[in-house]
């Protein structure tokens, strides 16, 4: 369903994001788990893309088999960077003949050592490439940074940017993730003064271990964890349980909190575990996203 449908359909969007695994077990787990996520009922989920190379390929069979064995709603990620516009239209093609309908479109991470080329600089000049694309109108949701983006420390130059995807022509904003919601919604009152008035969705990812937060301290660079959540952590750190227990109950808070704020919709970072994400329905005191959609 195209994505301005699901959000006329949904008044709280829930989604969760999932990563094509590279070994053939990591696959055959996570496909075991897609009945978990099936029956916690998402607006849509979302898979990521690989960097390069084949991992490139596996976004694609992913979502094909989503689209075909589960009432799952996928949307694909799709980085411009290292791709030229016949390679886009490509995917693009495969993407519409699937049946897909929408679009997460980024301009993926530079490499640190070695040249890319590209026929794109920039993620907006994807969302215009994908607006313009005859076969099919896709959805088309953009990343936003409420804790900043590395490569643009000026706050207010980096606004500018994410404005100039929203004029390129996208839906909505789906958030990199945060621990801290103040940080969060005051983001979002600086778009709604910078003029970006399309929905915004928070992206929240339960903290399950400490080198799983250091991980993704590192791929989310500039995302802030408060001293409260890291005191917590660090005096449980040898014991993984509690480490779990202290991770999920954050992110129940954060949801929980972030409801009350209205937000537009919640979207779960997943690691493509389903406990947690489950977890953390429950304690919002719903089984599904479609109960926590029709609560008032
Ligand atoms: C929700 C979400 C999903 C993601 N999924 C993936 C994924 O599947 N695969 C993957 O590889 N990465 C993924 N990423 C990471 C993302 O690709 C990187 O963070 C990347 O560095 C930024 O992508 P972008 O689409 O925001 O790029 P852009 O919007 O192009 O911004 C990149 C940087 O360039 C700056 N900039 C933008 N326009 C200009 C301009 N005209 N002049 C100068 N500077 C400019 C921006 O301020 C920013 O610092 C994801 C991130 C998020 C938040």
């Amino acid at each position: 369903m195209h994505v301005l449908e699901i959000f006329k359909r949904d008044s709280t969007i829930f989604s969760f994001e999932f990563f094509p695994p590279k070994s053939e077990s990591g696959w055959q787990t996570l496909l075991e788990r897609m009945h978990s996520f099936e029956t916690l009922e998402p607006s849509f989920v979302s898979v990521t893309y690989g960097a390069s190379g084949s991992a490139r390929d596996k976004t694609h069979a992913l979502v094909q088999h989503l689209a075909s064995n589960t009432k799952l709603d996928p949307m694909p990620h799709l980085t411009c960077i290292g791709h030229n516009k016949e390679e886009i239209n490509n995917i693009l093609h495969d993407y519409a003949e699937a049946g897909v309908d929408n679009i997460l479109t980024l301009r993926g991470d530079v490499p640190v050592e070695g040249k890319v080329t590209s026929d794109f600089s920039y993620a907006a000049d994807l969302v215009t490439h994908i607006k313009a694309f005859e076969e099919k109108k896709f959805g088309i949701c953009v990343a936003g940074f409420p804790e900043g983006h590395p490569e643009t420390p000026n706050r207010l130059v980096q606004l500018d940017h994410l404005k100039s995807k929203v004029d390129a022509g996208a839906d909505w904003i789906c958030s990199q993730l945060f621990f801290d919601n103040a940080a969060f919604l005051d983001w979002c009152e600086r778009c709604e003064l910078q003029h970006v008035r399309i929905p915004i969705i928070a992206g929240i990812m339960p903290i399950t271990s400490i080198s799983s937060m250091k991980r993704m301290a590192e791929l989310a660079g500039g995302t802030n964890f408060p001293a409260k959540l890291l005191k917590r952590l660090y005096k449980f750190q040898d014991d993984p349980k509690s480490v779990r227990q202290i991770g999920i109950q954050w992110a129940t808070q954060q949801c929980s909190d972030l409801l009350d704020h209205n937000v537009r919709g919640i979207h779960f970072y997943t690691m493509n575990q389903s406990a947690a994400t489950e977890e953390i329905f429950h304690s919002l005191g719903a089984s599904t996203g479609a109960r926590l959609r029709t609560s008032t």
